[in-house]
């Protein structure tokens, strides 16, 4: 028969056993307490520098889109004034363009382009061969001549610009790329204000000045060319433009007119109109000066451009060159 074993414990046992259990409790408790507070410290601790470092991200991203915002509108301005400057530079080519059909009407009474006296070719053992075409574009820079020198370089004709003077930062680059894709930079009043280029001598010079050191300080180079503004053989001029071209010679500047002209600063004229007036008249000439306009309201000339450029370079014993030292100049007066 087991035995059954009693543990009997005395009272100081008893009190000693129930200490431990109750100093256990209060340690586990005591644990729960600390980590309880270490919690309550570390979580608000942990959050705010989850925060702050979001904070410092979307920050430092406001503060990127705001330097690029910035940036952009000391480059462009507002989109308001964006669209501001659009309507005003397409109000500045209309009022170009109307001056300009006034006085091409008149130009074209006074001169017959045919019998514009000028030699065959660049070279006089070619006048016999080679047809030289030489395409201008007066006006620009606009929001067109990109897509211009993107033609053009499409299909590897170089041209020439006769240039007006438009400080504003957007043109730099294109100005620049007119110059570094070949093309020859030519000048066509700073202003193109008639009332100022032709007022007087002083003030035509002072014009010419301006435009030839802006485009110096733009690009590089220091260019040669003029077109006057409505041609030489222009009837708006108050002063005798023999007294404008001296100031030219003076400069070592050499002045071109045109014998072709796309029309495309008349009104009515479209895409179709343009071809033909160029395209039916260069056949006439073996040396000829092509007007065309670089202007925000000229798209169609841009549209005509490809067809024109082919249907020249399928003519025979033609090249398209851009104005250089060699070229004779077609001009409207002497
Ligand atoms: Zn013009």
């Amino acid at each position: 028969m087991k035995r059954k074993r009693f543990i009997v414990m005395t009272s100081d046992e008893k009190t000693s056993r129930s200490g431990k259990v109750y100093s256990k409790r209060i340690q586990r408790l005591r644990r729960l307490i600390v980590a309880t507070v270490i919690a309550s410290c570390l979580i608000p601790t942990c959050i705010c520098i989850i925060l702050s470092i979001k904070y410092d991200r979307l920050h430092s991203s406001y503060e990127q889109s705001r330097t690029d915002l910035n940036w952009y509108r000391d480059k462009y301005g507002t989109e308001m004034e964006i669209l501001a400057r659009e309507a005003e530079e397409k109000a500045e080519a209309e009022k170009i363009a109307s001056a300009e059909v006034e006085n091409e009407e008149s130009v074209s009474m006074d001169v017959d382009y045919a019998n514009v006296e000028v030699s065959g070719a660049q070279n006089p053992e070619d006048i016999e061969g080679t047809r030289y075409v030489y395409l201008t574009f007066d006006d620009g820079p606009s929001s067109n001549t990109n897509e211009i020198l993107d033609i053009l370089a499409e299909y590897d004709v170089k041209a020439t610009f006769f240039v007006c003077g438009k400080p504003d930062a957007r043109y730099t680059d294109v100005y620049k790329r007119i110059v570094d894709e070949g093309h020859t930079l030519g000048m066509h009043s700073y202003s193109h204000k008639y009332e100022v280029i032709y007022d007087s001598a002083v003030s035509f010079k002072a014009d010419l000045d301006k435009l030839r050191v802006f485009l110096y300080e733009t690009t590089g180079v220091w260019t040669k060319y003029y077109r006057f503004p409505g041609g030489s053989s222009n009837n708006v001029s108050t002063v005798d433009m023999h007294e404008l071209i001296e100031c030219l010679n003076d400069g070592d500047i050499t002045f071109f007119d045109w014998n072709v002209s796309a029309g495309d600063d008349k009104s009515g004229s479209n895409k179709t109109t343009i071809y033909n007036n160029i395209v039916g008249n260069v056949p006439r000439f073996k040396h000829c000066v092509v007007l065309m306009h670089d202007a925000a309201d000229k798209k169609a000339t841009v549209e005509a451009l490809p067809e024109i450029i082919e249907a020249i370079k399928e003519m025979d014993d033609t090249v398209i060159y851009p104005i250089t030292d060699d070229t004779l100049p077609v001009q409207h007066i002497k």
